[in-house]
């Protein structure tokens, strides 16, 4: 388990793709081919995806014309089709999964392992993916990062990031984090009763007589101040928060 370890972030160094420590996997692309690599027990899981493959065939067929990744040493019992998770996990035409137990492993060695992104390439370039990723985003720009939406794979440029980043700060974006409910959950609680303490001190006849209609703000403006914070709190973290429209 420590070998794979150590083969994987080798492997990830060299295509210089990026640790996610909320998915707990390495995500990258290569010759316009997205990686998304994971360890399992020891068990090395490669997902491969590229918009614009064409797999259906090869799906069914078990993925017989992926000469490459076989000429490699990945038998082709290892190679299998990939879910679309949000879309009632139809079969997806865009990617495949390499499974790779130690069994395996110890028999492509780790000099083989660390060539299997090109063969794996070269076999999707075969089916009609592309040597370069464009941003989803803007359909324009060569992208730079892939980022999770969801479970989807985004390709996505600079400046795209740039932006997004600055509307998930804003808080106009919609958010696919957990929050913290142990952290959150009271302090909602507190700054709830607080309000109410507050209204109800402001609503007292002296207070009401000195104030008058300024103390109908009290609500809004607490209400105000409240949706602050909790868009702030929630928006910190922005690697996976992407929205993802077709
Ligand atoms: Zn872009």
């Amino acid at each position: 388990m420590a070998a794979s370890k150590q083969w994987v972030e080798e492997l990830a160094r060299q295509y210089q793709l990026r640790w996610s420590p909320q998915r707990k996997r390495f995500l990258g692309f290569h010759r316009g081919i997205i990686f998304d690599i994971r360890l399992v027990e020891g068990d090395i899981y490669i997902l491969c995806v590229s918009p614009t493959v064409q797999l259906e065939e090869q799906v069914v067929e078990g993925f017989t014309n992926f000469t490459n990744t076989e000429a490699a040493g990945v038998p082709l019992g290892c190679l299998s089709y990939a879910q679309n998770i949000d879309q009632k996990n139809s079969i997806s035409p865009h990617a495949c999964v390499v499974r790779l137990l130690s069994i395996h492993q110890e028999k492509l060695g780790y000099e083989r392992f660390q060539q299997l992104p090109d063969a794996i390439a070269k076999d999707f370039h075969h089916h009609g993916a592309a040597e370069s990723l464009v941003c989803q985003k803007c359909q324009d720009q060569p992208a730079e990062k892939v980022l999770m939406a969801g479970d989807m794979h985004v390709p996505i440029c600079a400046s795209c990031e740039h932006a997004v980043q600055q509307q998930v700060v804003s808080g106009k974006l919609h958010l696919h984090q957990e929050v913290n409910w142990k952290l959150t959950l009271p302090l909602i609680i507190i700054l709830t009763l607080a309000g109410a303490y507050l209204w109800g001190t402001l609503r007292q006849p002296a207070v009401v007589k000195i104030l008058r209609y300024a103390t109908l703000l009290i609500p809004i403006v607490w209400g105000a101040l409240f949706a602050c914070w909790f868009t702030w709190s929630v928006a910190e973290p922005i690697e996976y928060c992407v929205p993802y429209s077709t």
